[in-house]
């Protein structure tokens, strides 16, 4: 049988526009990128014909090879994944946003590879947001520091925050992880950023991250099912 993404989509947009107006965001202030890592690049294609214009990736290789595949649809790739020191050319190269820079040194990086006949790589600081010790992302303590290194490179364009809390099922746990988040970025801007970048809420989670903020939640399995 094959999947309804066309379906798919709306039913996805329907609860991002839902919790919108159930936790008074303005209409259309969250942005859907599709997590499509592990999927055939026909299910991209299926998704964007049904009007799904933003695509995020974990995997540089697997990404180019659906790039090679897809090279007519006009869509806009985002990286997602953890970003090792020798796929930052790549990255640099074919993506329009990495959202998962973890390292000062992988900014540094990615600014000097970026291409300059592109315009600046977007990127999102990853923040380890329940400290746990396995997990990739910025303590909060150093964001700020961070922030303000990566936002003078001059190949990058500094957006936002981006995290990963531990999975929880109850809406409040949910929410906790993502105020914080929040908070912090609003700090940054108090600070002088100009950050208008929240990544945060995954497909069981997207309700919590829109009500703390999302500007973009990263969705895979509601949209594509489950991944083998
Ligand atoms: C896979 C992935 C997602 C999507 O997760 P789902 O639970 O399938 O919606 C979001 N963000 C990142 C970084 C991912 O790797």
């Amino acid at each position: 049988m094959s999947i309804d993404f066309a379906a798919r989509l709306q039913a996805v947009l329907a609860r991002i526009h839902d919790a919108e107006r159930r936790f008074q965001r303005p209409v259309n202030s969250v942005r859907l990128l599709a997590a499509s890592k592990t999927h055939p690049a026909d299910a991209i294609a299926a998704l964007a014909a049904a009007g799904q214009h933003c695509f995020g990736e974990n995997y540089l290789q697997e990404a180019l090879d659906k790039m090679a595949e897809l090279q007519t649809l006009d869509v806009e790739w985002h990286f997602i994944g953890p970003i090792q020191a020798n796929k930052t050319r790549g990255i640099a190269e074919h993506f329009a946003w990495a959202h998962s820079v973890d390292r000062l040194k992988t900014a540094e990086r990615l600014s000097a590879q970026r291409p300059e006949g592109l315009p600046p790589l977007n990127v999102c600081l990853e923040v380890n947001i329940d400290q746990e010790p396995s997990k990739h992302g910025f303590d909060e303590s150093e964001v700020a520091a961070v922030a303000r290194t990566v936002a003078a490179l001059p190949r990058l364009r500094l957006r936002g925050l981006m995290a990963i809390p531990a999975p929880a099922s109850d809406f409040d746990r949910q929410c906790q992880p993502f105020a914080r988040l929040r908070e912090l970025h609003d700090r940054l801007n108090a600070e002088g950023l100009a950050l208008d970048t929240l990544s945060i809420g995954m497909s069981d989670d997207l309700e919590a991250a829109i009500a703390e903020g999302a500007t973009l939640v990263r969705i895979g399995t509601a949209l594509f099912g489950p991944r083998a």
